[in-house]
């Protein structure tokens, strides 16, 4: 049987307006085009490792949703890119996650998330992820649910033998209780710095060998570093390797880091090796940046392995 992936993790409904101008406290504005987008990280790194799969792997999402019509269409959106959405549970409470995203003219955005029924996911599904984890090679987390339920994940996954993969989104400090329990950081370079209480910054290439060296002491096996335009910097122990990313023209680099996540876990599930997986990481994230939106813009499998045969790759 092919190895499965299991994503446990946040699943929002974003509601974006453009606006002229972000309105200041107390002020409102007229606001043009209106669009609902099914979003949430756990979401968009499951929906984009359902697009990438091949040769039979599953992909299996665990999460909380509320008992609205936004619920049926998250888990509707996640199942057309072949995701099984069986572990995602109604909350007894809370309703379904949502993202209110302001965009001004610069592209510049305000956004408020109303975590929801995210916040409801309890040690109890981390119980009924023990069956899915069983058949899987390589379980991800982000931090958009509470975190000592995703504490008792990560545990549970190494328990049995699963490579686990944080992205540790939104940024913030994090304890060494969860970090060891981690294979692979994937942090973006504000979230580096952020994880090792710094200041945010643009990270240059050759400060990423000292800030991964940093992070390897907080407790995770391997790092990823995400670079942006540049690519990714991997170190495990006192291996490091810098793998550039592919040149193209960017239009909306929503969720680029969620394609990533997801391209490194669907090629280390299929047993390639960690710099061949952040290659193919990097082309499915680089296709992504070109077209707007978060889950609509993942790639599919065929699209990623024909830009990489394009390029010789
Ligand atoms: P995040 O989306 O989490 O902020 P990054 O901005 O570092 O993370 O992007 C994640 C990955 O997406 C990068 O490691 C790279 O592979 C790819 N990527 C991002 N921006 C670009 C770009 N302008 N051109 C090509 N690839 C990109």
């Amino acid at each position: 049987m092919p190895p499965s992936i299991v994503v446990l993790g946040s699943l929002n409904m974003d509601f974006v307006v453009s606006v002229k101008q972000l309105p200041a406290p107390g002020e409102t504005v007229l606001g043009r085009d209106f669009t609902m987008i099914p979003g949430g990280k756990g979401a968009n790194q499951a929906c984009a490792a359902g697009k990438l799969a091949a040769n039979g792997v599953a992909v299996r999402m665990i999460g909380r949703v509320g008992k609205d019509l936004f619920a049926d269409h998250l888990k509707a959106s996640l199942a057309a890119a072949g995701v099984d959405v069986s572990g995602v549970h109604a909350a007894k409470s809370q309703p379904t996650g949502c993202a209110l995203i302001s965009v001004d003219e610069s592209g510049q955005n305000s956004i408020v998330v109303a975590s929801g029924a995210n916040f409801e996911i309890a040690p109890a599904d981390v119980e009924a992820m023990r069956r899915a984890l069983h058949k899987a090679a390589v379980a991800l987390f982000q931090l958009e649910t509470p975190l000592p339920v995703i504490t008792a994940a990560l545990r549970l996954a190494r328990e049995e033998g699963v490579t686990t993969i944080l992205d540790p989104a939104p940024a913030q400090l994090l304890s060494r209780d969860l970090l060891e329990h981690v294979d692979i950081l994937t942090p973006n370079e504000n979230e580096a710095l952020k994880l090792l209480g710094r200041p945010g910054a643009e990270v240059a290439l050759a400060d990423a060998p000292a800030l991964a060296a940093a992070l390897l002491e907080l407790g995770p096996r391997t790092v990823v570093i995400k670079l942006g335009a540049q690519g990714c910097f991997l170190k495990q122990g006192s291996w490091e390797e810098y793998v550039a990313g592919f040149p193209v023209a960017a239009v909306d680099t929503t969720a680029a880091g969620d394609t990533f996540n997801a391209g490194l876990a669907i090629a280390l599930a299929q047993g390639q090796p960690l710099s061949a997986a952040a290659v193919f990481a990097n082309a499915a994230a680089a296709i992504s940046v070109t077209r707007p939106g978060a889950q609509p813009s993942a790639p599919t499998r065929a699209e990623v392995d024909a830009f990489l045969a394009a390029r010789g790759e």
